[in-house]
């Protein structure tokens, strides 16, 4: 799903909150780094390179309202930092993590619907998300390590 701006800010006002300074620019720099999974301190290096300040603690705080209300996705792919994605409704995510250095080599999208159609006729159960989280190493750290 290819959300705009709008919508995104949007999904916040109707929830009941204000358009801060620091709820704008984040999702402003999501779809400005689509499909990209990022730390708490991406975004503070991200923000503060421009001209304005917002503190890591409003940094993490937005976040998790963020996630809260659903926009985001909270991803713990690997012992150190929690990354943040814009949530993708509908389709399994496969995230190769190299666990030397943690850098994600790639991403793979499944459209849900098409592995478990016969799971949502026959448990009328809807699946809104699901991950995969696969560890290895990285073409530079398996060199390194060899
Ligand atoms: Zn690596």
């Amino acid at each position: 799903m290819k959300l705009s701006l709008n919508e995104l800010e949007e999904q916040i006002v109707d929830a009941g909150y204000k358009l801060t300074f620091a709820r704008k620019s984040i999702t402003d720099i999501f779809l400005r780094y689509n499909d990209s999974q990022l730390t708490a301190e991406d975004f503070y290096k991200l923000i503060n390179d421009s001209h304005e300040k917002i503190g890591i603690a409003t940094i993490y705080r937005t976040l998790s309202l963020l996630t809260e209300l659903g926009i985001l996705s909270k991803l713990n792919l690997d012992d150190t930092h929690s990354r943040y994605e814009l949530k993708n409704e509908g389709v399994l995510k496969c995230y190769m993590v190299c666990k030397s250095c943690g850098q994600i080599i790639g991403v793979q999208k499944i459209p849900l619907y098409a592995l478990f159609s016969d799971v949502n006729d026959y448990f009328e159960f809807e699946i809104d998300s699901m991950n995969i989280i696969v560890k290895g190493l990285c073409a530079s750290c398996h060199i390194i390590s060899k």
